[in-house]
């Protein structure tokens, strides 16, 4: 693996840190969609917009005790350096699930910081008061490569996600969760 460092990781969390693709469906289902039309890796917002449906009922339809941490990733999550969450989750299900899972980013932001729209790693590159070339992106989707790549930092594939592709035309795939401790500085 490429043995740049960093001062600190950017999450993504849905897909990326836990295997939340089951449980997000479930919530659309409660509504009235149909499991084939939902589709991932969007803000929230956007995605709800696309279906007709509102953020309030989405969020009282997700079940914020069944997602897990991918294998592996709650090993690690307690021996990360300086790490943050960049999430377009709804921020009542991913601060109840971050909770429960007993993880303490410095920062996290969620899709209300971005006001709905689509994510973005500039103000958490500010929270953190660090440059861009000073921390890699974590993620799961073509919405977090372009975080990446719209803020200038590294991107890397979070693997252990059966969805991430084997051989994407930009950034690097890991594939186990211990390899995110080999990025530090
Ligand atoms: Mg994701």
């Amino acid at each position: 693996m490429t043995p740049r460092s960093y001062d600190a990781l950017v999450f993504d969390f849905d897909g990326t840190l836990v295997d939340s693709d089951e449980a997000l469906v479930v919530a659309f289902e409660q509504l009235g969609v149909e499991r084939s039309t939902v589709t991932f890796g969007h803000a929230i917002g956007e995605e709800l917009d696309r279906l007709g449906l509102a953020l309030d009922d989405y969020a009282e339809a997700y079940d914020v005790e069944v997602v897990r941490a991918f294998d592996g990733v709650d090993r690690v999550i307690p021996q990360l350096g300086r790490w943050a969450v960049c999430s377009n989750k709804h921020p009542v299900s991913a601060t109840a699930e971050l909770t429960r899972l007993g993880w303490h980013p410095e920062v996290a932001l969620f899709a209300e910081d971005f006001h709905w729209a689509h994510k973005s790693v500039a103000p958490i590159l500010d929270l953190l008061g660090l440059t861009a070339d000073r921390v890699a992106v974590v993620g799961d989707s073509e919405g977090d490569l372009r975080c990446a790549l719209e803020v200038g930092c590294d991107m890397y594939w979070a693997g252990w996600n059966p969805r991430v592709p084997d051989d994407p035309e930009v950034g690097t795939v890991l594939s186990r969760p211990a390899q995110l401790l080999e990025l530090y500085r």
